[in-house]
């Protein structure tokens, strides 16, 4: 059995799924089944629209509540985006940053990574910062170069003080709501490639930063997945919008 010297984290990503009443059940379900959250933490990125609902339900338990983006400027022209002290302002506790969605559809630049975790950081809110490679970077042998450099991008501005308040998400963008999981072997050589550099960054501190496994998590390969030493939680996007779905991968050792 893997004994674990990070908290296990369980994170569902909603995307731009769902309605406020759906939301709402799938919140109040979930907050009724996780009890006091000391062995576990779990927690949902919701559309910014119902981020004040889904706080108020979350309310009075340890359920985490998150955006899925943010900008890094507190206020200007910036139409159609969120500063980070806005998504504070409605109870968000947390923020994705540099999800795949993000990178490659609204062709989000590595450059601004950093600052989106600084900004993240410098307004309390817990930033999962997302990472991953293309099928053509893995077939062309470019999987640690890719996911180095997006490390180097997201941890410009991080300090080994800020460690314990940053999450790192790899996500295989091929594995991303394609059905299509990594292998074991895969994983674990992604993770050891993170965690190395996490560590020659940010020295023994690194230690408590929790890397997540993302992409295409099912109720059947959660408990697999959640048995490798290097994977400390999982972030889930399609299986995360049912309690049928969801509630199985939280209670993934059960
Ligand atoms: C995600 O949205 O981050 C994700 C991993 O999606 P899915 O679980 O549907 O592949």
């Amino acid at each position: 059995m893997t004994v674990r010297s990070r908290k296990p984290y369980i994170a569902g990503n909603w995307k731009m799924n769902l309605d406020r009443s759906r939301s709402l059940d799938l919140v109040k379900t979930v907050k009724g089944r996780i009890g006091d959250g000391n062995d576990r933490e779990v927690a949902f990125f919701v559309p910014s629209i119902y981020l004040a609902d889904v706080s108020a339900v979350a309310q009075g338990s340890p359920l985490g509540v998150g955006g899925q983006n943010v900008w890094f400027e507190d206020d200007g022209a910036f139409t159609g985006e969120l500063a980070p002290r806005m998504l504070r302002e409605v109870g968000a506790d947390r923020v994705l940053v540099g999800h795949s969605e993000r990178r490659h559809i609204f062709r989000e630049t590595d450059e601004w990574m950093g600052r989106k975790v600084r900004a993240a950081l410098d307004n309390d809110l817990l930033p999962i910062y997302c990472i991953g490679e293309t099928i053509s970077e893995r077939q062309g042998n470019r999987t640690d170069r890719v996911l180095k450099k997006q490390l180097d991008a997201g941890f410009a501005a991080v300090k080994s003080d800020d460690a314990h308040r940053i999450t790192v998400a790899y996500e295989p963008v091929w594995a991303i709501g394609t059905g299509e999981t990594a292998t074991f072997e895969q994983v674990d050589q992604a993770h050891a490639t993170i965690r190395k550099w996490l560590a020659n960054k940010l020295g023994e501190e690194a230690e408590n930063i929790r890397i997540l496994y993302g992409g295409s998590v099912k109720p059947d390969n959660a408990r697999q997945l959640m048995a490798l030493d290097s994977v400390d939680g999982l972030l889930v996007g399609g299986a995360s919008l049912q309690a049928e779905t969801f509630l199985p991968i939280i209670e993934y050792d059960a």
